[in-house]
């Protein structure tokens, strides 16, 4: 293979993966976008799908979201927004609300820094475990 073909391949390998990381709103694994990209190309490997994933995070068109001891969740919305990620079932989701700019600001006056960016992930129960929760406090009673 020459270097133009590896190029156009790699450049055909990120895309396909980025199409598959955009067209889930559930904040997947790497092995979730592996086993997805599959379908598509039978023979990617994990590795390459790590390698992809790392460079659209540096590229801006994807966030990596790591939530301590377990693996890294991808997003394929790079724009700020808030998760809500749900302490029993690890579900994430998008919070639809506004970001908290003046946040930013509070921070620049309390710190005297200047702010460029932020994170911010609520923590709780996701509704589904809630219900289930519910569920079993019934049958005890
Ligand atoms: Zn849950
Ligand atoms: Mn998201």
């Amino acid at each position: 293979m020459n270097k133009k073909t590896g190029f156009v391949r790699k450049t055909k390998q990120r895309e396909v993966i980025l199409n598959v990381l955009r067209s889930t709103k559930t904040h997947p694994t790497a092995d979730w976008v592996y086993q997805e990209v599959r379908k598509h190309m039978p023979n990617v490997s994990l590795g390459t799908i790590y390698r992809n994933l790392k460079t659209l995070t540096e590229m801006g068109e994807a966030l990596e979201l790591s939530y301590g001891s377990t693996y890294s969740r991808f997003d394929g919305n790079a724009k700020n927004h808030y998760h809500f990620v749900c302490q029993e079932c690890g579900e994430v989701v998008d919070l639809d609300i506004p970001l908290m700019a003046q946040l930013e600001a509070s921070v620049a006056d309390a710190a005297d820094v200047k702010v460029t960016d932020h994170r911010l992930e609520f923590y709780g129960q996701c509704e589904h475990c809630l219900s289930i929760g519910d569920m079993q406090q019934n049958q005890a009673n």
